[in-house]
């Protein structure tokens, strides 16, 4: 770790960074939606279901066709009663799903119809009970995980979304960070993680993902995942991967010791 320049006040500031920039109108951050479309995966009250199915789409597509998609298919479906969709006809999934733009539509009508048996099956069709009270983090994860087609990545995002952008109160161990591409080159830049030069390429990439989520482990104890949401966005807005990072508008640029930029690549500088 670079010399004057604390683990924490960084880690701090990160913190600091993800508190003030949530979505102001409360609901999920960091989608560009339609108002009806965050509407409709904003409402865990009446339809908790939307929001499982958009976190299950969230992958491989632009984020903003996952998060819009439980509103095509309320429109394809004319209601989004859990049992309206339980009763959707295969279809009607691959019709809402061709025309959704989704990267993996056909993948996606398989899994979201499956997803809507197992809430069925499993919670009675209320998707709200897979978070229900006492619920510990670690616990709400791994029931994410019992969907088909739910990595870890999107199983912890899921977690985290609902601690921070739903206030969902859960138990201790809370969910780790979700491992990203933005989230792993951030954590580098800001010398919070070493980078590997390891010999072999596949098993660097599988260590450094585990190193990542290891280290949000270290540094955050009390809730891992709460470092996930403002280092994705300072990737996403600042610190780019095939360009130069802008660094002099990143809000972590004053602590910030850039390892692996080199000195003449900051757009702006
Ligand atoms: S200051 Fe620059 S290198 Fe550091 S996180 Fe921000 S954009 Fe990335």
């Amino acid at each position: 770790m670079t010399a004057g320049r604390p683990v924490d006040d960084i880690t701090s500031l990160l913190k600091r960074f993800g508190a003030e920039s949530l979505e102001r109108k409360g609901g999920i951050s960091g989608i560009n939606v339609e108002d009806d479309a965050r509407a409709l995966v904003n409402d865990l009250e009446r339809y908790p279901h939307a929001f499982v199915l958009a976190c299950i789409a969230d992958r491989q597509t632009k984020s903003d066709i996952a998060w819009s998609l439980p509103r095509a298919i309320r429109e394809a479906a004319s209601g989004f009663e859990f049992d309206t969709l339980r009763g959707l006809s295969e279809d009607q999934w691959t019709s809402v799903l061709a025309s959704s733009g989704h990267r993996l539509a056909s993948e996606m009508v398989r899994l979201l119809p499956a997803a809507i048996g197992h809430i069925g099956d499993r919670y009675g069709g209320d998707a709200s009970r897979i978070w229900a009270n006492g619920s510990s983090g670690a616990a709400v994860a791994r029931r994410f995980l019992a969907f088909d087609g739910v990595g870890p990545k999107i199983a912890n995002m899921a977690v985290n979304i609902l601690i921070r952008d739903f206030g969902i109160r859960l138990t201790r161990p809370m969910p780790d960070i979700a491992v990203d591409t933005h989230v792993l080159r951030v954590f580098e830049r800001l010398g919070l993680l070493g980078r590997l030069e390891h010999s072999q390429l596949r098993s660097t990439q599988g260590k450094q993902q585990l190193r990542l989520q290891l280290r949000a482990r270290e540094l955050n104890p009390e809730w891992p995942g709460e470092l996930d949401w403002p280092a994705w966005l300072i990737g996403r807005s600042w610190c780019h991967a095939g360009r130069a990072p802008e660094c002099h508008e990143c809000y972590m640029s004053s602590l910030c010791p850039r390892d692996g930029v080199a000195s003449h690549s900051t757009a702006g500088s």
